[in-house]
Protein backbone atom coordinates (compact mmCIF):
# COMPACT_ATOMS: atom_id res chain seq x y z
CA UNK A 1 0.00 0.00 0.00
CA UNK A 2 1.26 3.19 -1.19
CA UNK A 3 1.73 6.50 0.75
CA UNK A 4 -0.93 8.98 -0.15
CA UNK A 5 -2.57 12.48 1.10
CA UNK A 6 -6.36 13.22 1.14
CA UNK A 7 -8.05 16.24 2.09
CA UNK A 8 -9.93 16.86 5.60
CA UNK A 9 -11.70 20.04 6.70
CA UNK A 10 -13.77 20.21 9.79
CA UNK A 11 -16.82 22.23 8.55
CA UNK A 12 -18.49 25.18 10.42
CA UNK A 13 -20.26 22.99 12.91
CA UNK A 14 -17.09 21.31 13.95
CA UNK A 15 -14.92 24.80 14.34
CA UNK A 16 -18.13 26.55 15.96
CA UNK A 17 -18.24 23.20 18.30
CA UNK A 18 -14.55 23.56 19.55
CA UNK A 19 -13.74 20.05 18.08
CA UNK A 20 -10.80 20.69 15.75
CA UNK A 21 -7.93 19.65 18.07
CA UNK A 22 -9.64 16.71 18.90
CA UNK A 23 -9.95 15.66 15.07
CA UNK A 24 -6.33 16.45 14.75
CA UNK A 25 -5.28 14.68 17.86
CA UNK A 26 -7.05 11.95 16.58
CA UNK A 27 -5.39 11.71 13.18
CA UNK A 28 -1.85 11.94 15.14
CA UNK A 29 -2.59 9.33 17.38
CA UNK A 30 -3.06 6.80 14.13
CA UNK A 31 0.18 7.89 12.66
CA UNK A 32 -0.69 10.15 10.17
CA UNK A 33 1.43 13.47 9.58
CA UNK A 34 -0.78 17.01 8.53
CA UNK A 35 1.47 18.20 5.75
CA UNK A 36 -0.92 21.78 5.49
CA UNK A 37 -3.53 23.21 6.93
CA UNK A 38 -5.89 26.46 7.49
CA UNK A 39 -8.79 28.15 9.06
CA UNK A 40 -10.59 30.07 5.91
CA UNK A 41 -14.11 31.07 5.09
CA UNK A 42 -14.93 29.05 2.10
CA UNK A 43 -15.65 31.47 -0.75
CA UNK A 44 -19.54 30.90 -3.04
CA UNK A 45 -17.61 29.61 -6.15
CA UNK A 46 -14.86 27.14 -4.27
CA UNK A 47 -17.78 25.51 -2.54
CA UNK A 48 -19.56 25.39 -5.98
CA UNK A 49 -16.49 23.56 -7.05
CA UNK A 50 -15.58 21.47 -4.46
CA UNK A 51 -19.09 20.15 -4.25
CA UNK A 52 -19.58 20.04 -7.81
CA UNK A 53 -20.42 16.16 -8.49
CA UNK A 54 -23.60 17.41 -5.72
CA UNK A 55 -24.96 19.95 -7.54
CA UNK A 56 -27.96 18.58 -9.29
CA UNK A 57 -28.95 17.36 -5.69
CA UNK A 58 -31.90 19.07 -3.63
CA UNK A 59 -29.83 20.04 -1.07
CA UNK A 60 -26.57 21.03 -2.87
CA UNK A 61 -27.91 25.25 -2.20
CA UNK A 62 -28.36 23.98 1.73
CA UNK A 63 -24.94 22.73 1.37
CA UNK A 64 -23.57 25.52 -0.06
CA UNK A 65 -24.70 28.00 2.19
CA UNK A 66 -23.57 25.98 5.28
CA UNK A 67 -20.17 25.26 4.30
CA UNK A 68 -19.89 28.76 3.36
CA UNK A 69 -21.49 29.72 6.57
CA UNK A 70 -18.38 30.23 8.83
CA UNK A 71 -14.92 29.53 8.72
CA UNK A 72 -13.77 25.60 8.07
CA UNK A 73 -10.42 24.06 8.95
CA UNK A 74 -9.04 22.53 5.67
CA UNK A 75 -6.26 20.11 6.03
CA UNK A 76 -3.97 18.13 4.15
CA UNK A 77 -2.64 14.41 5.95
CA UNK A 78 -0.73 12.46 4.61
CA UNK A 79 0.32 8.15 5.19
CA UNK A 80 -0.28 4.95 4.56
CA UNK A 81 -3.61 3.84 3.04
CA UNK A 82 -4.62 7.80 4.61
CA UNK A 83 -7.63 8.07 1.87
CA UNK A 84 -9.45 4.81 3.00
CA UNK A 85 -8.20 4.84 6.35
CA UNK A 86 -9.56 8.37 7.13
CA UNK A 87 -12.71 7.96 5.68
CA UNK A 88 -13.26 4.95 8.54
CA UNK A 89 -12.44 7.15 11.10
CA UNK A 90 -14.89 9.93 9.95
CA UNK A 91 -17.66 7.17 9.90
CA UNK A 92 -20.69 6.88 7.08
CA UNK A 93 -22.25 9.86 6.04
CA UNK A 94 -25.63 8.71 7.64
CA UNK A 95 -25.88 9.35 11.39
CA UNK A 96 -28.07 6.35 11.48
CA UNK A 97 -24.84 4.47 10.20
CA UNK A 98 -21.84 6.20 11.47
CA UNK A 99 -21.18 4.26 14.80
CA UNK A 100 -19.78 5.39 18.33
CA UNK A 101 -15.62 5.57 18.10
CA UNK A 102 -15.98 7.52 14.79
CA UNK A 103 -15.86 11.22 14.42
CA UNK A 104 -19.05 11.75 13.11
CA UNK A 105 -20.73 8.81 15.32
CA UNK A 106 -19.34 11.11 18.28
CA UNK A 107 -20.53 14.01 17.04
CA UNK A 108 -23.01 14.56 14.76
CA UNK A 109 -26.97 13.67 14.82
CA UNK A 110 -27.77 15.16 11.44
CA UNK A 111 -27.01 14.59 7.49
CA UNK A 112 -26.25 18.04 6.79
CA UNK A 113 -24.67 19.10 9.59
CA UNK A 114 -21.80 16.40 10.14
CA UNK A 115 -18.96 17.96 11.14
CA UNK A 116 -16.10 16.45 8.77
CA UNK A 117 -15.60 16.33 5.02
CA UNK A 118 -12.90 13.80 3.58
CA UNK A 119 -11.85 12.85 0.17
CA UNK A 120 -13.48 9.69 -1.15
CA UNK A 121 -10.48 8.43 -3.42
CA UNK A 122 -7.31 9.37 -5.15
CA UNK A 123 -8.61 11.42 -7.85
CA UNK A 124 -10.88 13.40 -4.98
CA UNK A 125 -7.84 14.02 -2.68
CA UNK A 126 -5.87 14.92 -5.84
CA UNK A 127 -8.58 17.26 -6.44
CA UNK A 128 -9.76 18.95 -3.43
CA UNK A 129 -5.51 19.30 -2.34
CA UNK A 130 -5.21 21.19 -5.85
CA UNK A 131 -8.59 23.32 -4.79
CA UNK A 132 -7.45 24.26 -1.60
CA UNK A 133 -3.65 24.28 -1.51
CA UNK A 134 -2.50 24.49 -5.17
CA UNK A 135 -0.51 21.74 -6.86
CA UNK A 136 2.18 22.12 -4.83
CA UNK A 137 0.61 20.09 -1.80
CA UNK A 138 -0.66 17.39 -4.10
P1 LIG B 1 -19.57 12.39 2.44
O1 LIG B 1 -19.34 13.76 3.05
O2 LIG B 1 -19.68 11.32 3.49
O3 LIG B 1 -18.58 12.05 1.35
P2 LIG B 1 -21.51 12.87 0.30
O4 LIG B 1 -20.33 13.12 -0.59
O5 LIG B 1 -22.53 11.89 -0.14
O6 LIG B 1 -21.02 12.43 1.77
O7 LIG B 1 -22.27 14.23 0.57
C1 LIG B 1 -21.53 15.42 0.81
C2 LIG B 1 -22.15 16.14 1.97
O8 LIG B 1 -23.46 16.58 1.60
C3 LIG B 1 -22.37 15.28 3.22
O9 LIG B 1 -21.24 15.22 4.06
C4 LIG B 1 -23.53 16.00 3.89
O10 LIG B 1 -23.07 17.07 4.70
C5 LIG B 1 -24.32 16.55 2.73
N1 LIG B 1 -25.46 15.70 2.42
C6 LIG B 1 -25.43 14.46 1.88
N2 LIG B 1 -26.65 13.95 1.74
C7 LIG B 1 -27.52 14.90 2.22
C8 LIG B 1 -28.94 14.99 2.36
N3 LIG B 1 -29.74 14.00 1.99
N4 LIG B 1 -29.44 16.13 2.90
C9 LIG B 1 -28.65 17.15 3.29
N5 LIG B 1 -27.30 17.12 3.17
C10 LIG B 1 -26.74 16.02 2.66
MG1 LIG C 1 -18.30 12.88 -0.51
Amino acid sequence: MAIEKTFLMVKPDGVERQVVGDIVDRFERRGFTMKGAKLMVIPKELAEKHYAEHSERPFFGELVDFITSGPVFAMVWEGENVIKLARTMMGATKPEESNPGTIRGDYATTVSHNIIHGSDSLASAEREISLFFGEDLV
